[in-house]
């Protein structure tokens, strides 16, 4: 069904990674021309996900080489092909984790391409429709079909936008689906990038939020980002006072955790959604869900319409993530730091810097 076209190549400036075992750096790899239905993205910053180094570090087993990681891209168009309707030369874009998918089957007509039947196409490590790998947002530019390109605000800051594309998304999503409002207690497990995103966007739903992390020097981050409570779960006495407390909690931590744990925390009938994904497989107990008819879901990322839905809730609500901006040339730096919780609270690199 796809359809194969011949394309003239372009090489651009990219960091990028070779084995799982390999540092991130330089590499030109090659963009195709922009086609009848793309705009080519002059990227301005990216994104640096804890799900780029999952990949980067084949965590989950199905890491193409080399890599170029990067799914929170935003930048501006720069050229558009002859059949772009809704973007021009010049405009803001942001690119997230699809790049394609079928557009056919009904999840794709539902609006969540990322289930996609005949298997969507991520931004980096993956193939595309031609054959050839994806590669993601760590480059100068970026081709990109446009019903996948999304418009981005002049009104808020650009850098803070760039993580909106995965942290923002990931956790809208849920948040959304399970009607988090006013009146609810929500916890949120984990004050990464995708973490501190949540709070954010759940205490402009009108939840009361409490934070639960491993990090005592998160705490007053925590109360400015929107968070009502703080609790350090390394803190046995700290975690007596939220048993059976929350209607809803999103559980965003990279590394193993307990979600028997977690449950205890929720109220009867209550739900905890799972979006981070630590490569290892976790236990739990029937009883952790049985006792109370408590629920337990997964959240992966969201389509394209809830993506622009997303932002423009955020240039709505004046809301962008906490970024730290790098150069390119700091990435594998920056890693380490992500891997030790020490960033506040997403790295952002500066794509000037790889020209
Ligand atoms: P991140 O910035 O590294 O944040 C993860 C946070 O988890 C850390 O800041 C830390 O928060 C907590 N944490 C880390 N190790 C821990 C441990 N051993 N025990 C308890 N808490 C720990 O990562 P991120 O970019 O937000 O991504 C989080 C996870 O979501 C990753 O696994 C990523 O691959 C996944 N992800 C999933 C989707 C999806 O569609 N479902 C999309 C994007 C990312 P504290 O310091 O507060 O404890
Ligand atoms: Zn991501
Ligand atoms: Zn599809």
């Amino acid at each position: 069904m796809y359809f194969y076209k011949t394309l003239n190549m372009k090489q651009v400036n990219a960091y990028a990674t070779a084995a799982s075992t390999a540092e991130l750096e330089p590499m030109p790899i090659e963009r195709r021309d922009c086609g009848a239905a793309d705009v080519e993205i002059q990227i301005l910053y990216c994104g640096v996900c804890h799900s780029d180094i999952h990949q980067a570090r084949n965590e989950w087993g199905n890491s193409i080489y080399p890599m170029v990681p990067g799914h929170e891209i935003v930048g501006r168009i720069i050229s558009v092909g002859n059949k772009i309707t809704k973007f021009k030369v010049g405009d803001l874009a942001g690119v997230g984790c699809l790049v394609d998918s079928c557009r056919d089957c009904e999840y794709c007509k539902q609006g969540d391409e990322q289930f996609c039947k005949n298997g969507s196409v991520g931004t980096y490590n993956s193939i595309d429709k031609s054959g050839k790998p994806t590669y993601g947002g760590y480059s100068t530019t970026i081709v990109v079909d446009e019903s996948f390109t999304l418009h981005v605000s002049e009104k808020l800051e650009l850098k803070g936008v760039a993580p909106l594309l995965c942290a923002g998304i990931t956790t809208y999503s849920p948040l959304k689906r399970w009607n988090v409002r006013k009146g609810q207690q929500v916890a949120v497990i984990g004050l990464g990038g995708l973490g501190h995103m949540a709070v954010k966007l759940a205490a402009a739903m009108g939840a009361e939020v409490t934070v639960l992390s491993t990090s005592d020097n998160k705490k007053a981050d925590a109360k400015k980002l929107g968070a009502s409570h703080f609790i350090n779960t390394r803190n046995a006495d700290a975690t007596k006072g939220i048993a059976g407390k929350f209607d809803f909690i999103l559980n965003t931590v990279s590394a193993p955790n307990s979600y028997d744990v977690a449950l205890s925390y929720l109220k009867s009938k209550g739900t905890m959604v799972v979006v981070g994904a630590p490569p290892e497989p976790t236990q739990i107990a029937g009883f952790s869900l049985i006792i109370g008819n408590k629920n337990l879901a997964g959240s992966l990322i969201g389509g394209i319409k809830e993506t622009q839905e997303m932002l423009d809730f955020c240039e709505e609500h004046n809301i962008v993530s906490e970024v730290e901006v790098i150069p390119v040339s700091k990435i594998n730096e920056a890693y380490e730091r992500i891997l030790n919780s020490d960033v506040k609270y997403r790295f952002v690199i500066d794509m000037e810097s790889l020209k």
